[in-house]
């Protein structure tokens, strides 16, 4: 190798000290609580796929519909070629269901943060960024240019401070935050966020990445839930409760007009699949006419819950019922990933979650609105056993 490269295997030995080096786990079977990992069948308990719809025969159907009528890929970007019908029906579809004006289909969730952030706040600006917002929300804050400046997790006392000392200096400001915190499990205070925002005259995003399909009497979200009746930009993604691929922000009709002339990662990218707009489009539907799905969900968090407490496995931050994302402390870097092998030895699949991802090292579990009793059970027993028997607490 030329010395130009050299740098590249002491800096993989230097991740590998820290035990921050990161490996693939191939699967090779469908999406659902059970998945097939080399030649063992094993339990999934890491996936996002908080309703079990990336497996269902109706997503399915019309991806294989849409990609035989339109295609494997859409050819283009949005504004050149690739602007389909189905792209225009998933945007209203999504629009009808945050009961926004308009929406706007990106081709990842991250790609969504990173172009609206970075589209509606410049260097005149200010960004106040929850301090465990997750990286593409951090990226493209970053990518604005505009004076960016964390405040400490979910801390209104924090954030209402650093509004009045910084907000008069700045043209405009935007208060971004996730309605559901992707690896801790917890909710925003978004209410009391959007009191200061009309307080200091603000601009709200929140991502409902991790909410949407799961919160809500119709699943659309924290927004729904808590009422909100303000005007904010809403962040979401069609891969994880909707079973799909591909990201999107609902808002004003202004907004999405405005985003599609100025959201790079909108503009210069190809438009996303049909079979995933098509997939997307249909788990819209189900969530909002199965909400049996959700209650099985939440019924399943309460049992966890339940479970983890009884067998005293200590829950970071003591969470109780706020999503189905849960969060155990394991120790060390080390100690997570002991932990983490312990139970896919088992038949369990809980990867670690390291640095640098998040500041401490942990075991984050997810759950489906398809985990039986039995498999929590099963769960729950295996990390009681990890904890006692590898003492990693
Ligand atoms: N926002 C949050 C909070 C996330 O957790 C993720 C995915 N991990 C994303 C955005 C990115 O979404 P996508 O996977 O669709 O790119």
């Amino acid at each position: 190798m030329s010395s130009a490269y050299q740098w590249i295997e002491p800096a993989l030995e230097t991740i590998h000290r820290a035990h921050w080096y990161r490996s693939l786990q191939a699967i090779s079977s469908k999406a659902g609580t059970t998945v097939q990992v080399g030649d063992r069948s094993i339990l999934m308990f890491a996936s996002n796929n908080y309703l079990d719809l990336a497996g269902d025969a109706r997503l399915i159907t019309v991806a294989v519909a849409a990609t035989e009528k339109y295609g494997t890929g859409s050819t283009g970007s949005r504004l050149v070629s690739g602007h389909l019908d189905l792209h225009a029906e998933l945007e209203q579809a999504i629009a009808e269901f945050k009961q926004t004006e308009a929406a706007l289909v990106f081709s990842s969730g991250y790609l969504a943060n990173l172009g609206v952030i970075s589209a509606i706040a410049g260097s005149r600006d200010l960004i106040l960024a929850d301090t465990y917002n997750h990286a593409c929300l951090k990226q493209g804050a970053k990518l604005s240019g505009a004076r960016v400046m964390e405040f400490s997790h979910n801390d209104l006392a924090d954030l209402s401070l650093k509004l009045e000392q910084y907000r008069p200096n700045h043209r405009r400001c935007l208060i971004a935050t996730e309605s559901i915190f992707s690896m801790d499990g917890d909710r925003s205070p978004l209410s009391e966020i959007m009191q200061l925002a009309d307080q200091f005259d603000c601009m709200v995003l929140v991502d409902e990445a991790h909410s949407t399909g799961i919160l809500g009497d119709r699943g659309s979200g924290l927004v729904e839930e808590l009422g909100i009746q303000q005007s904010l930009i809403q962040i979401g993604t069609l891969s994880k409760a909707l079973g799909s691929q591909g990201g999107y922000v609902a808002g004003s009709a202004q907004l999405i007009d405005f985003l599609r002339n100025r959201a790079s990662t909108w503009i210069y990218t190809t438009a996303i699949a049909p079979g995933c707009a098509a997939a997307g489009l249909e788990a819209i539907k189900i969530v909002q006419s199965e909400p049996e799905r959700r209650q099985n969900l939440w019924r399943n968090v309460a049992l966890l819950n339940a479970k983890l407490q009884k067998a005293g496995i200590p829950i970071l931050g003591d969470r109780v019922n706020e999503s189905p994302i849960f969060v155990v402390s394991v120790g060390d870097t080390q100690s997570a990933l002991t932990t983490s092998q312990f139970l896919k030895q088992n038949g369990i699949f809980a990867p670690a979650i390291r640095p640098p991802t998040v500041p401490t090292a942990r075991i984050r579990l997810t759950l489906s609105a398809s985990h039986s009793e039995e498999q929590i059970d099963f769960l729950a027993e295996n990390l009681r056993q990890a904890i006692n028997e590898i003492s990693v607490l």
